[in-house]
């Protein structure tokens, strides 16, 4: 607090970590950040946590990219280990602006006259602006001539907004978290928020404080148990069987809302149906939780006034992930806990702008704000507003891209702030993948992991250094504001997807990021009555917005559901196996996500001097009693061997671990977990099943 002295000006922004979008201000003296406060923003009240506070220096990493690079001749493309991210100049050579973006946009343009617009794919991301989103997304589609374009939602929500669209005809949070304060009930389940949410964990903390039930329902014990009213463990993968016994006892013991279903909702009769079988007794030995339990359970919130479920990626990512969000919309449904203050459903969105890039068309089967692709009647509005045909078959996603890739068929590709040599699972398969491109062209801050396949590496902007709005869990579009200059030639990603654009002959233009946003107002209702200079005003207006001088809607569909008759839908479910269930050889459950101080791949965040050094190096958490089973001490190194991969790490005691399980965080490419993880997708949402995978573990060979 002392450098509050010396700082010579302050710039309002957003954090650019997770989904809960905190306000905060940068202090900055000479074109440096000297420390960060957070603000009085409506999602954190002048809160933030480890990453928003400290995790500002990443953009001054010695290893930040300020020139273009272009890959050496003769030197083959992957992740050789003898690769130094901070001297990239051994693999890549510097290049001019002019000279970079011709042979990225060259050999993207060479493919598709070659071998036709499918040859071409994109990644874009939700570290970006929502205007660049959209301008990513209109290249591929008016450029590239395809939908294959997708973004990291495909790895955490794809499967909670295919349950959503179909139940409620709209993917995004029905209630904000803040809403949890009005709740007497609230449902966390696979979730961490304390983790991964910490601002939002804040919220569930003073509910539980002021007297609402704070029900924890995960395979893992995590610190806001000590909030609970109950915390129950599962056996993981057995979600779906919970969640239907529960709903079992709500139709049996007839605690469901008849009104509100006659009013709202159509086929209950098919749900009621369906979980006839579905009895606590009959699904106790699959979920592992007694059938009292149960009972008690879907008593205590079927039998409140007022209800929330909030939910994580231990729901979506499972090849039963759409089906465990079907479930969870059933509870809310049967019950009326939707459309009142306090009620609601509420998928805790990871990234910063995983929101907004998703609501911006970021995704292969539907155009901004959701309109499918094969739809002729929304396609010809944007046909019309870009003036340009497009393609009616929806694209491939993540995962399907890189299949596609070996296959042949994709051949080059444009990948901006995503790292799927990372993120991807099964990592030998996508790092075969993007080894077998023949023309990558990745725009980014670092050379990382998959920039080490690239042809052309684009030097991109931080947060820090651009403007343009973002969208958060809540549905609150928020304006980032540039608090310093980018380093060197680096330049913001809107400017770069502009050259790229203008390189395949399209007539672009924008000269702010304010004019794109007023472009996207024209293709999307949800930004209705939201302007520029409206967030320059207030910083934050949630969508829906019905006027320009009132509020946005904290708690929607309290009248009717955006489908066809207004009314949301039941849709059943019957429990599924994991794709790879344990067994004699693999009898150990993986389960892999994020560290409170590091984010997705680690990209940002170790590269941050206080958060690397709060969590230096990869460790897999497991039970002081799996442990003492296997003879190893913690802080001793263990291997976990898959039927993909092996890494070795260091062991930590987690007595909030269940037996059985291991936790292994994504973030640390020495022991990269998604070497080790199941590429079997949810054949809705086509996430792949992170959260389950049949391992060995042993003491590792010194
Ligand atoms: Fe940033 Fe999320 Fe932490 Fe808030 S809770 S400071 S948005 S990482």
């Amino acid at each position: 607090r002392g450098d509050s002295a010396v700082a010579d000006r302050t710039v309002d922004s957003i954090c650019p970590y997770c989904g809960v979008g905190c306000q905060l201000t940068y202090h900055v003296k000479d074109e440096q950040i000297l420390f960060v406060e957070g603000r009085n923003g409506p999602s954190n009240q002048g809160r933030l946590c480890v990453k928003g506070r400290f995790g500002f220096d990443y953009p001054n990493h010695p290893a930040r990219l300020t020139r273009p690079l272009i890959r050496r001749e003769g030197v083959p493309k992957g992740m050789d280990p003898g690769f130094d991210p901070a001297n990239p100049l051994t693999h890549f050579r510097e290049a001019s602006w002019e000279e970079a973006l011709d042979l990225a946009a060259n050999g993207l343009t060479g493919l598709k006259a070659a071998h036709g617009p499918d040859a071409l794919a994109g990644f874009g991301s939700a570290k970006c602006s929502n205007e660049e989103a959209w301008l990513f997304q209109k290249l591929v589609r008016t450029g590239f001539g395809s939908n294959h374009v997708d973004h990291c939602t495909r790895l955490c929500h794809a499967s909670s907004v295919a349950a959503l669209m179909e139940c409620l005809g709209s993917g995004a949070v029905t209630a904000s978290f803040m809403q949890a304060l009005q709740a007497d009930v609230v449902i966390l389940t696979g979730c961490n928020p304390a983790v991964n949410h910490p601002v939002a964990a804040t919220y569930f903390k003073q509910a539980a404080r002021n007297g609402t039930r704070l029900i924890i329902l995960d395979p893992r014990g995590q610190a806001l148990d000590a909030y609970a009213w109950r915390s129950v463990r599962f056996t993981p993968g057995g979600d779906v069987a919970l969640y239907n016994a529960m709903l079992h006892v709500i139709v049996a013991e007839k605690l469901y809302d008849p009104a509100y279903i006659d009013a709202h909702t159509e086929g209950f009769e098919a749900l009621a149906t369906s979980v006839v079988d579905m009895t606590p007794e009959a699904m106790a030995p699959l979920c592992g939780v007694d059938p009292g339990t149960i009972c008690e359970l879907a008593r205590a919130y079927a039998g409140a006034e007022r209800a929330m479920i909030f939910w994580g990626m231990g729901i979506s990512q499972h090849v039963h992930g759409t089906d465990n969000a079907r479930c969870l919309i059933s509870l809310a449904l049967a019950c009326g806990h939707t459309g009142r203050p306090g009620t609601g459903l509420h998928p805790l969105r990871g990234q910063n702008n995983v929101q907004g890039a998703s609501d911006a068309g970021l995704i292969p089967m539907v155009l901004p704000d959701y309109q499918p692709v094969g739809d002729a009647q929304l396609r010809a509005a944007f046909e019309e507003l870009w003036n340009t045909p497009l393609d009616a078959t929806s694209g491939l996603t993540v995962v399907e891209i890189m299949d596609a890739i070996l296959a042949g068929t994709i051949k080059g590709m444009y990948i901006l702030g995503e790292n799927p040599a990372m993120s991807d699972p099964d990592l030998h398969h996508a790092r075969q993948a993007l080894a077998a491109l023949e023309h990558l062209v990745v725009q980014d801050l670092f050379v990382t992991e998959t920039a080490q396949f690239a042809d052309v590496i684009l030097p991109a902007s931080a947060w820090p250094e651009k403007e343009g709005t973002v969208t958060n869990t809540n549905r609150q579009v928020q304006l980032g504001r540039a608090a310093v200059a980018p380093p060197g030639e680096a330049k913001p990603d809107w400017w770069i997807i502009q050259e790229i654009a203008r390189r395949f002959g399209l007539v672009w233009d924008y000269a702010h990021p304010r004019e794109v946003f007023a472009e996207m107002k024209q293709g999307m209702h949800s930004l209705d009555h939201i302007s520029w200079e409206r967030l320059e005003d207030e910083g934050s207006v949630t969508y829906p917005c019905p006027a320009d001088d009132a509020p946005g809607a904290d708690v929607v569909f309290s009248d009717a559901f955006p489908r066809a008759g207004g009314r949301a839908k039941f849709s059943p479910t019957r429990p599924l196996p994991p794709d790879e269930p344990v067994d004699a050889d693999y009898p150990t459950v993986l389960t892999t996500g994020r560290l409170l101080e590091h984010w997705h791949t680690g990209a940002m965040t170790r590269r941050s001097r206080v958060l690397d050094d709060l969590e230096p190096e990869a460790a897999a958490s497991l039970a002081p009693a799996e442990l003492g089973r296997l003879g190893v001490a913690p802080g001793e190194s263990i291997t976990i061997a898959t039927r993909r991969g092996t890494i070795t790490l260091v062991a930590r005691a987690d007595p909030r671990m269940p037996e059985g399980m291991v936790f292994v965080p994504f973030a640390f490419v020495e022991a990269a977990a998604n070497l080790l993880t199941n590429p079997a997708l949810d054949p809705f949402g086509k996430i792949p099943e992170f959260k389950y995978a049949a391992c060995r573990l042993s003491p590792a060979v010194s």
